[in-house]
């Protein structure tokens, strides 16, 4: 027999986002929250799929907004997950011949956000093919590893009463004036005072309709193990149809990922029919991945592939061309108390909650 769930908060999705954002809201006097996933762990989708990087500004000489912003929210991120971030490894940026920023501009750019720049010592420098890559720089860049990130949630969400639900779809069914109204997979139906959609790649299939145009791509990302002198090294080619390669502590190895190949296709509204599931994968794109990486990094020919991991990228589409990475954060028409949540990177969760506690009424606190 069905059962009814009364709740304070529902948050649907238990990514990264779903998960901080409950225990934060709980640590901040949120009534009851419950967590719903359809899947059977935490941080098991793009929270697990990604390239992991702890972004402190490089990535975005063309989005001055959202550089400054990881650099604000770089060093309180190391800081509340220190004991997940990685920086045993050198971080290098480059910049390629046919980029669009130049290396005098990618310099200027660092220096505007403050971010460290240094050259690169020629034994690194050398790895680069000098006729494709213009400059190359050290830079203060680390990763995180996902998988301790989401054992410390666990622990924190049973800490502090969290209501988790796995295994468990949700969808919004309507507002009576004074409630939200769901179903769950299980048949259990409930109501609440408020909903977050944290579901990223299900944010317009929960039963709201989004405001905010977004775009999707099946992402690949492909898993990787180096040779001893590039292991504990970390590679962005900036700024165009590049390559990324950096390490990947979860699997404990190292995740290449390509402007123009990691996305195997796009689409703007309902998923295309037939495309490969979420997870491991022998791998879509993954000799062009590498094909075109090696050309400005020879040495990578003898790296090994070991599969890819595939996910579907949520981006808003107004950003496509700026590379600007807010959060979306918007109210349902259908309901006031349905409030949709798309984090861009890990780092901009803190404007989420913020985002969150005003709409809340909860005193807004640094606390996670
Ligand atoms: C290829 C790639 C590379 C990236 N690289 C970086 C990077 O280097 N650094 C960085 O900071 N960010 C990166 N990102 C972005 C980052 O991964 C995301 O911003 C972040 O993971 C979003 O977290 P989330 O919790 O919103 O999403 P998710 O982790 O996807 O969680 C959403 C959850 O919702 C669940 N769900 C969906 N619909 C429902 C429903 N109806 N009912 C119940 N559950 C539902 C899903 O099962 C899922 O677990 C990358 C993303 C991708 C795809």
């Amino acid at each position: 027999m069905a059962a009814h769930l009364e709740t304070d908060i529902l948050i649907v999705g238990a990514g990264f986002y779903g998960c901080s954002i409950a225990v934060a809201l709980r640590r901040l006097g949120a009534g009851r929250v419950t967590v719903v996933d359809e899947a059977a762990d935490i941080m098991t989708r793009a929270s697990f799929v990604n390239q992991a990087r702890i972004h402190n500004g490089y990535h975005y000489p063309r989005s001055l907004v959202t550089a400054q912003s990881c650099r604000r929210s770089y060093e309180r991120f190391r800081r509340d997950y220190a004991f997940a971030a990685e920086a045993s490894f050198t971080s290098c940026y480059a910049i390629a011949r046919n980029s669009r920023v130049s290396p005098g501009q990618f310099e200027s750019f660092c220096r505007e956000i403050g971010a460290f720049l240094a050259p690169l010592p020629a034994s690194l420098a050398n790895l680069f093919d000098p006729q494709l890559i213009l400059a190359a720089y050290r830079a203060d860049e680390m990763v995180f590893n996902a998988t301790q990130m989401a054992a410390k949630l666990r622990q924190e969400i049973a800490e502090t009463g969290v209501d988790l639900r796995l295994g468990t779809k949700a969808y919004f069914t309507g507002d009576d004036g004074a409630r939200a109204h769901f179903r769950l997979s299980s048949g259990d139906e409930g109501r609440c005072q408020f909903i977050v959609n944290a579901t990223y790649a299900g944010l317009d299939s929960f039963g709201v309709t989004l405001g905010t145009r977004i775009k999707k791509e099946l992402a690949e990302v492909v898993l990787i193990d180096l040779p001893p002198e590039l292991k504990s090294i970390g590679v962005t080619v900036m700024d165009g149809p590049f390559f990324s390669v950096t390490p990947f502590p979860p699997l404990q190895c190292h995740a290449l990922t390509h402007v123009r190949y990691t996305p195997v296709c796009a689409w703007d509204g309902a998923m295309p029919a037939g495309l490969p599931p979420a997870g491991h994968h022998p791998g879509l794109n993954a000799d062009a991945i590498l094909r075109d990486s090696l050309r400005y990094m020879p040495s990578l020919a003898r790296a090994k592939v070991r599969s890819s991991l595939l996910d579907v990228k949520t981006i808003l589409l107004r950003n496509e061309d700026d590379d600007g990475r807010p959060i979306l954060f918007e109210r349902a028409p259908e309901s006031p108390r349905v409030l949709s949540v798309l984090g861009s990177k890990f780092d901009t969760v803190y404007d989420a909650i913020e985002a969150l506690c005003q709409v809340l009424d909860l005193p807004s606190s640094p606390a996670l």
